[in-house]
């Protein structure tokens, strides 16, 4: 008996790295997978159909079943045929993983409007356009659902170098935390990851060349975690962001210090009033 036996996923991004570890972990647990990747070079160029072809056959050599897809989830058509391979295949969609990404890394004094787009439309705009017909699905189907997104520390806490890449993750953070109160009367539940592992996308970033990251960050770490949202040993749970890596689970929150109020005047402060308080309004370091 696998925790996902009956269900169908479609994971995006799977032809590599972390989405492949999601994509043969679901299958492992019982899910029938949909292997999703435009199979192209690391910072999006070119496409290919040989990563999700690869995943797909490592999946059914080890006895489960996955059907590939080598559309772009850039755009509301690759969305919309990502998710109608997962009806025409397996009947249904169940669990939606939206993992695919690319890096165009500059700081922001340096970023053309080419880098800028092209992440957000693969991050951001990518989201939305696989998630849309996915929850329109699982609301018609009205037995529920399940649809993990893959957001960052590099947009939750911010890191250097990567504004484009920060925007779109903390967008997606966001879009996650509106999801899933707009999914909870359909039973749909909606989940952030912020995962670090080491792969294609990382390998040469100046943190995975620390010491202390060296073969700690294995990609199979993060999928143990989609799995159980995935399934019923997390049906209470929606609405949350975890970060994952190298053995640690840890959620994550926006949190809003206690702060000050100011009932005279009106509630109107004034500038100076705010740098004497300031002790009352800002969060303990
Ligand atoms: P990866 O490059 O190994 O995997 C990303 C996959 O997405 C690739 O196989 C690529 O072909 C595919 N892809 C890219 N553009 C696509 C598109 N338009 N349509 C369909 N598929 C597309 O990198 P990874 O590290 O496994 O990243 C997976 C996800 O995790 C990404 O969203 C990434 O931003 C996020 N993430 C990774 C880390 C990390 O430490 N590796 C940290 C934070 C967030």
């Amino acid at each position: 008996m696998g925790l996902l036996d009956g269900k169908v996923a479609v994971v995006t991004g799977a032809g590599g790295g972390i989405g492949r570890e999601h994509a043969l972990a679901l299958a492992r647990e019982g899910a029938r997978v949909v292997v999703n990747d435009l199979g192209g070079a690391r910072d999006g160029a070119g496409s290919g159909k040989a990563m999700a072809d690869q995943v797909v056959e490592e999946i059914e050599k080890a006895g489960g079943e996955a059907a590939p897809s080598y559309d772009d989830v850039a755009t509301v058509e690759g969305g919309q045929r990502i998710v109608q391979t997962a009806v025409d295949r397996f009947g249904k969609l169940d669990v939606l993983v939206n993992n695919a990404g690319i890096l165009r890394d500059k700081t922001l004094a340096k970023m053309t409007e080419d880098q800028w787009d092209v992440v957000v439309a693969v991050h951001l705009k990518g989201t939305y356009c696989v998630t849309q017909p996915a929850f329109l699905h699982m609301k018609e189907r009205g037995e529920g659902g399940v649809i993990i997104n893959t957001s960052s520390t590099s947009g939750l806490n911010g890191n250097f170098g990567q504004c484009n890449y920060g925007a779109a993750k903390a967008g997606i953070a966001g879009f996650t935390r509106c999801l899933a109160l707009e999914g909870q009367r359909y039973g749909i539940r909606a989940f952030a990851l912020a995962p670090v592992a080491t792969t294609r996308l990382t390998e040469d970033l100046a943190m995975f060349q620390d010491e202390s990251f060296a073969g700690k960050m294995d990609p199979a770490h993060i999928a143990p975690l989609v799995v159980f949202l995935a399934s019923d040993l997390a049906k209470e749970l929606t609405n949350r962001t975890f970060f994952v890596g190298g053995g640690r689970i840890a959620e994550m929150k926006v949190v809003t210090a206690p702060g000050s109020t100011k009932t005279e005047e009106g509630g109107l402060w004034h500038p100076d009033e705010i740098a004497a308080r300031l002790d009352e309004i800002l969060l303990p370091e």
